[in-house]
């Protein structure tokens, strides 16, 4: 039984996905929109989730990447909101990260989108059953990766999805 191991290597997407996005969108929140966007998209591509799914780990690691600007700004080089203009840069901070987040979760959901079409296009469609060579066994693609399994299968042997 090598189930958990399968699971393992789902949630290992999830993981590598939002760090890759959390990294990207430290750099590029600075580059308005499309620095966010980019990093939600690498975050689903990598994730490799339904859109909804990707929608939260494009916004999580936009959250995340926001977090790591904080701890930098306020921690690190200890920024004091002691004056107006300290104030200030507080509130576009907060603005600009708010509005770069839900940014990232559009790139999220564009990301797993892409995906899922670059799935579509280099094999077999989700869903999908056929006979697989002389053996009678018959194969179906999982929804979520795109891997062939055995019909009998219940969990993707790939990434662990249910298959119905
Ligand atoms: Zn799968």
């Amino acid at each position: 039984m090598n189930l958990p191991v399968m699971n393992l290597k789902s949630l290992g997407r999830n993981v590598l996905g939002f760090l890759a996005g959390s990294l990207i969108y430290f750099i590029l929140v600075l580059l308005p929109f499309a620095g966010p966007l980019l990093s939600g998209i690498a975050a689903g591509r990598i994730a490799k989730k339904g859109p909804g799914a990707g929608f939260f780990l494009g916004a999580f690691s936009g959250i995340a990447g926001a977090c790591l600007w904080a701890y930098l700004l306020f921690i690190v080089l200890d920024l004091r909101l002691d004056s107006f203009f300290s104030w200030l840069f507080l509130f576009i901070f907060v603005l600009w990260n708010a509005a770069s987040i839900i940014f990232a979760g559009i790139g999220g959901v564009l990301g797993s989108i892409a995906a899922g079409t670059e799935r579509l296009f280099s094999g077999p469609s989700p869903g999908a059953v056929y006979e697989s060579g002389e053996s009678v066994m018959t194969l179906v693609v999982c929804p979520d990766c795109g891997t062939a399994n055995p019909e009998e299968n219940i969990m993707c042997s790939s990434c662990g999805a249910k298959i119905d």
